[in-house]
């Protein structure tokens, strides 16, 4: 599980920082890349990396703004061109399914792959055997949303010393003592799967904000999250334009992912105002309120390891 940025930058594309869209990069857990925001030109940023179109599996839009917005359709038509033939769902507030209909419809793309698109309210908007998605309102103006990722705790591993100590032989019994069922050897033996497996393991929680001013939902959506990532469009002196703005300031951010009782923040959606050194600064403005900040990049890559 990785985070792979693809355009870090508010508002405007600047030669630095595309912008908005992050990648999450689930190929070891399901073969299959999410997408978060996909701001003009998020294609061609994907040029630059290993991502391939075919294996976008689902694109979550925060909101209707273009800069989170205009790379969708020509995604959606390239992805038909370079042999996408999977499905691919798009979830986004109310007004996505005639963005992207009339887009592929007036410009006679035609998509080679079946493509779902879900208009979000809050709640879970996505749930299979792996993974929860939950949606919840932010503070924007417009309708913007959190996603707060949730993977589900793995099964513990099989305690297979412990079941060859007793003399049982790999083969298909392992599988059910793995599942906790009881079972009896041909000596008479009980063996109750419980005591022969591990305990589960933890699943990773990734919180992916949309634009917002600092609010409530920020801190539900990222609650004792793996990495929350967070926009901070302003320095903390910007207070009063971040509030004027619906946007964050970099204190904004720490103080979610700190009440969060989060792991670790990445900043995004930083203005053009801030380069070099104005850069690092932002960075130093939240770690004086939550430590384990850091700044995105494009390109930047974060891994999420286990526990
Ligand atoms: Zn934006
Ligand atoms: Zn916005």
């Amino acid at each position: 599980m990785e985070l792979l940025f693809l355009g870090t930058g508010a508002g405007v594309p600047a030669k630095e920082r595309n912008v908005s869209s992050v990648a999450l990069q689930l190929l070891d857990e399901r073969g299959a890349t999410w997408l978060f925001d996909c701001g003009e030109a998020t294609q061609h940023q994907i040029l630059h990396t290993a991502i391939r179109p075919r294996r976008i599996e689902h694109i979550f839009i925060t909101h209707l703004h273009g800069d989170h917005l205009f790379g969708l359709p020509g995604l959606l038509g390239s992805r038909s061109f370079q042999s996408g033939e999977t499905p691919l769902t798009v979830f986004g507030p109310k007004g996505i399914r005639v963005f992207v209909e009339t887009a592929l419809a007036v410009s006679g793309t035609r998509l080679r792959y079946e493509l779902n698109i879900a208009e979000i309210e809050e709640g879970v908007i996505f749930d299979d055997e792996r993974f929860q998605v939950i949606a919840k309102r932010l503070d924007h103006g417009m309708p913007s949303y959190g996603f707060r990722v949730v993977e589900k705790d793995l099964p513990g591993p099989l305690l297979v010393e412990r079941l060859q100590a007793l003399g049982v032989r790999p083969g298909p019994i392992y599988q059910e003592i793995k599942q906790g069922k009881t079972v009896v050897l041909d000596d008479g033996t009980v063996i109750d799967g419980r005591e022969f497996v591990g305990p589960p393991q933890k699943g990773r929680i990734v919180a992916v904000l949309g634009d917002t001013r600092f609010c409530e939902a920020a801190i539900e959506l990222a609650r004792d999250a793996d990495v929350v990532v967070h926009e901070a469009t302003f320095a903390a002196a910007e207070q009063r334009l971040a509030h004027d703005y619906f946007h964050s300031t970099t204190t904004d951010a720490a103080e979610v992912a700190r009440r969060a009782g989060a792991k670790r923040l990445i900043l995004t959606h930083i203005s053009s105002r801030y380069q070099g050194e104005a850069a690092l600064q932002l960075v130093a403005e939240a770690r004086s309120v939550f430590p384990n900040t850091e700044l995105a990049v494009d390109f930047a890559s974060f891994s999420i390891p286990r526990g």
